[in-house]
Formats: structure tokens, sequence, C-alpha cells
């Protein structure tokens, strides 16, 4: 069930003297941290690049220098960076936070990963005396900018409860779908999904038009019928408008199709989706997902 704003709140009375770090402010990790500020906790921020750190600055943020400085400074660290390269620059790196050598920590590692690498981090991290949780996500900067995200996390059950009120601030739904690694197995199936839905889209719309259907019209029939969904109604939009610029950028599907295909995905349509998408992501992966429409069209 949805909740409110004000439901969410109170919610996470017990937990928000807690201090947050948040590692990586991308196309996701600018509203998910917001959404914290705006539940009233104290959020430090790291980013690689450091412009996206000052952007932030006006909201109250502390910004750290480092993940070994943000990890001493906080109690929960949250990270949501591109991939597992980025995850082992953030752990292992001269400054990264197993550096920190701290105890008692949370790690809550939102990014889609590899189920290998959180399985790696969080023996590291328990051999620290610290804790980690994978919590990937369904949705994308709308979902986070309003607090509806779908949160699916692997990891202990008693420490899932205890930052539950902080994923219920970020998200509509976290559920806990097995040890660490299981929610980045379950997101490399949803998101198995959404590249069929983001080809099967552009293939659509395309045949469509092959037929002098117009695509103003073919989107009209799709968001009106039984294959409805938010995807369709914004990418839809996406496509009308000529507008790629990324929400979700079409490397990191092509990305998670490599992930994926690495766990023993080799379905028929997960072969097609994944073929087109490593041949479009020379071109268009800085683009959106959608922009996929353009590679078939090709
Ligand atoms: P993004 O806009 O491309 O941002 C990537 C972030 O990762 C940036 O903060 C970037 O820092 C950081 N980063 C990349 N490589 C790094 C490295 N080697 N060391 C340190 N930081 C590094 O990505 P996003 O769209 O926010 O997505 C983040 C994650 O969530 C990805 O795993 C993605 O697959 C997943 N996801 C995205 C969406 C979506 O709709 N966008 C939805 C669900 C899940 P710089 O600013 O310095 O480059």
């Amino acid at each position: 069930m949805k909740l409110c704003t004000t439901q969410k709140l109170n919610n996470t009375s017990t937990m928000n003297t807690k201090k947050i770090g948040w590692i990586g402010l991308g196309n996701m990790g600018i509203p998910m941290s917001q959404q914290l500020i705006k539940a009233g906790y104290p959020v430090t921020v790291y980013n690689r690049s450091k412009e996206k750190e000052a952007s932030l600055k006006a909201t109250g943020v502390a910004i750290a220098s480092s993940p070994n400085e943000l990890i001493q400074q906080t109690d929960i660290v949250f990270i949501m960076v591109s991939n597992d390269e980025a995850i082992s620059e953030i752990f292992n790196g001269d400054s990264g936070l197993l550096s920190a050598k701290t105890t008692g920590k949370i790690i809550i590692n939102m990014s889609t990963v590899s189920p290998g690498i959180s399985k790696q981090m969080a023996a590291l991290c328990r051999e620290q005396g610290n804790d980690y949780l994978d919590a990937p996500v369904s949705g994308s900067v709308k979902q986070a900018q309003e607090g509806q995200l779908v949160i699916m996390a692997g990891g202990l059950p008693e420490t899932f409860e205890r930052v539950k009120p902080l994923l219920e601030v970020l998200g509509k739904l976290a559920i806990l779908v097995g040890d660490t690694g299981a929610g980045n197995s379950a997101k490399l199936a949803i998101n198995t999904l959404l590249g069929f839905h983001a080809q099967g889209l552009a293939e659509t719309v395309l045949f469509a038009q092959q037929n002098n259907i117009k695509t103003e019209d073919m989107l009209t029939i799709i968001n009106n019928g039984a294959m409805s969904n938010v995807f369709a109604k914004i990418k839809g939009d996406a496509i009308l408008n000529d507008n790629y610029q990324a929400a979700f950028a079409l490397k990191h599907i092509a990305k998670d199709l490599r992930l994926a295909k690495a766990e023993g995905l080799n379905s028929p349509l997960a072969q097609a989706a994944y073929q087109t998408f490593q041949a479009a992501e020379a071109e268009h992966g800085d683009e959106d997902i959608i922009a996929v429409i353009k590679q078939i069209s090709k």
C-alpha cells in the first residue's frame, strides 16, 4: 500500500537520529539522497565528480572528501553508483570505505551490480565488524523523486529490519528476498524484463510506422489498452518528443544484461535483448534506454 509522506515521516522517527552517508550522486543518487534529507536525516555525501556535490550544498548536506572520511562521520552508508568497478574502488581504494577500519556501521549498496561483488564486499565488511545489505531498486528518476521505488534486498533479516524505516523513505515497497546477493539476483531478473519492454516498445512503434500508423496514434492505443504501463507511457513520450536524455542510461541496461548473462540467463528473448543492447551501447550508451529505437531502426 502507498504510504503518504506524513505516515512515512512518522515511521522514521526511531531512526532519524542516525547519521546517513550517501555515496554516488548520479541520476538516481541525487533524488534518493534528497528524500532522506526531506525526511529529516542529517546526510553527508561523497561523489567522485565534485560539481555534483556542490549542486547539493543548498539542501544542507555535509560533504566528505572521500569514502573513508564519510564512513567515519556516519552510521549508515548508502551507495548508488554505476557498476562493480565503481563498487571495488569505493570499498578497496586508498581512501575507500574499508581503509577507515570502522566497526558497527551498516553499508547499503543500492547499485545494480553482480551478486558476486556483493558477496565479496559483505564478507570484507563483516570481517571488520560492519554489516552489508544489497538493496537495488526498481523504478527510475520519477519514482526516486517521489519516494516510490521498489527495493529488493539481500542480507541478514535483522539488518534489514533495522534499516527498513530508511528504505521506506526511499520506496513504496522494501522486500527481503534472501541472503547476500539475492537482491542483486532479483534486480537482474526484473531488468531482464525491462530490456524486453524497451526493445518491445521500440519494435512495436517501428513496425507501426512501417505500415503508416502515426506514432502518436500507436502510443495512444498502447497506453489505453491492456499493454499499458508507466514505462510505456514515459518512454512513449520520450519517443514522441525525440528526447533521449538519460533517465536510465542505455549503458546501464547493457551492463545489466551482461551481468544477467554471467548469472546464466540464456533464453531466447534474453539472447536477442543482449545482442541489441550490446550493439547499441557504443553509439547510444549515454542516451536513455529507449534510444534503442534508433539502433533498431538502422
Ligand atoms: P549515473 O547517473 O550514471 O551515475 C553513476 C554514479 O556512479 C555517479 O555518481 C558516478 O560518479 C558514480 N561512479 C561511476 N563510476 C565510479 C567510480 N569508478 N568510482 C566512484 N564513483 C563512480 O547512474 P544512475 O542512473 O544514478 O544509476 C546508478 C545505479 O543504479 C546503476 O547501477 C544503475 O544501473 C542503477 N539504476 C538506475 C536507474 C535509473 O533509472 N537511472 C534505475 C534503477 C537502478 P561521477 O559523477 O563522478 O561520474
